[in-house]
């Protein structure tokens, strides 16, 4: 049976910048990933700047953004069901920041979770503990960006400091699992961004910081690239590092190895 509740909540308007069906790269297995707009961050290498913006973007080409109710989300999502039976994918809900949209987010969450569909999540963790802790619930997999340990370099860089950043991780901690639930799985991401977090001091840091974590599966060193630098031309906005090159296959072995000497799950 339907409740009132969940009768208002397939209503409610979300801010979304696209859908993407079938990608292997979010999570486990095939995804459909729902891209969220807006974002409380601004880091100086994203490679999605159109998802910045809470409101809808519109230049000579393209449109960024529409609003869509849970319900409309979740009928792209159930076109892939046979796909994620198979290959053990679901919904991955991406941004933006899911965390600035938390009814929505969450009501996407509860909805697939309901209905046997794998979730997981991309976020900053940029959000205060009581709305993380009331989305983890619904959650399979979170992907949470540490992009870099010390504050003030996070707050000049990614345009805000990360104490509650690095609060929110350790209080996954806190987080009790029955062995009948679905388990929970955490993966912290860092792109390595060259001159400015690939120090050997910083990556220690976080390899230190990442192996108090109950609930991590691994951490993800992801190489810097220049994707997205395109875009912020057609949103007339200046790329701040547009001669910056991507670190080689070697400086990324040395990165990982930094961060192995205090959790050996490293990717
Ligand atoms: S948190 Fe992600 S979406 Fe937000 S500005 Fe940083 S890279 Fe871009």
């Amino acid at each position: 049976m339907t409740t009132m509740n969940e009768t208002n909540e397939k209503e409610l308007l979300g801010m979304v910048l696209r859908i993407e069906r079938s990608s292997i790269y979010d999570g486990e297995g095939f995804r459909t990933v729902v891209f969220l707009k807006g974002c409380p961050l601004r880091c100086q290498w994203c490679s999605t700047p159109e998802s910045q913006s809470f409101q809808i973007e519109t230049t000579a080409e393209s449109v960024y953004g529409k609003q869509m109710t849970v319900e409309q989300v979740m009928i792209e999502v159930r076109k892939d069901s046979a796909f994620f039976f198979h290959s053990g994918g679901g919904m991955t809900i991406s941004g933006g920041e899911l965390l600035a949209q938390p009814d929505f987010s969450r009501a996407l969450l509860r909805m697939s979770w309901n209905e046997c569909i794998d979730t997981a999540i991309e976020t900053s963790f940029f959000s205060t503990w009581e709305i993380v802790s009331s989305i983890l619930p619904y959650v399979n997999t979170a992907f949470v960006d540490l992009k870099i340990f010390d504050d003030e370099m996070h707050r000049k860089y990614c345009g805000g400091g990360n104490k509650q950043i690095l609060e929110n991780l350790l209080r996954t901690n806190e987080i009790k699992k029955s062995d009948s639930e679905p388990p929970f799985r955490l993966v912290v991401r860092t792109p390595i961004i060259p001159g400015i977090n690939d120090r050997a001091e910083e990556l220690e840091q976080i390899g230190r910081f990442c192996s108090e974590l109950r609930y991590l599966d691994h951490v993800q060193l992801l190489p810097y690239h220049r994707l997205g630098t395109d875009t912020y031309r057609k949103l007339g906005r200046r790329y701040a590092f547009p001669d910056l090159e991507s670190p080689s296959a070697e400086r990324m072995a040395e990165c990982r190895a930094y961060v192995q000497k205090y959790i050996p799950q490293v990717t």
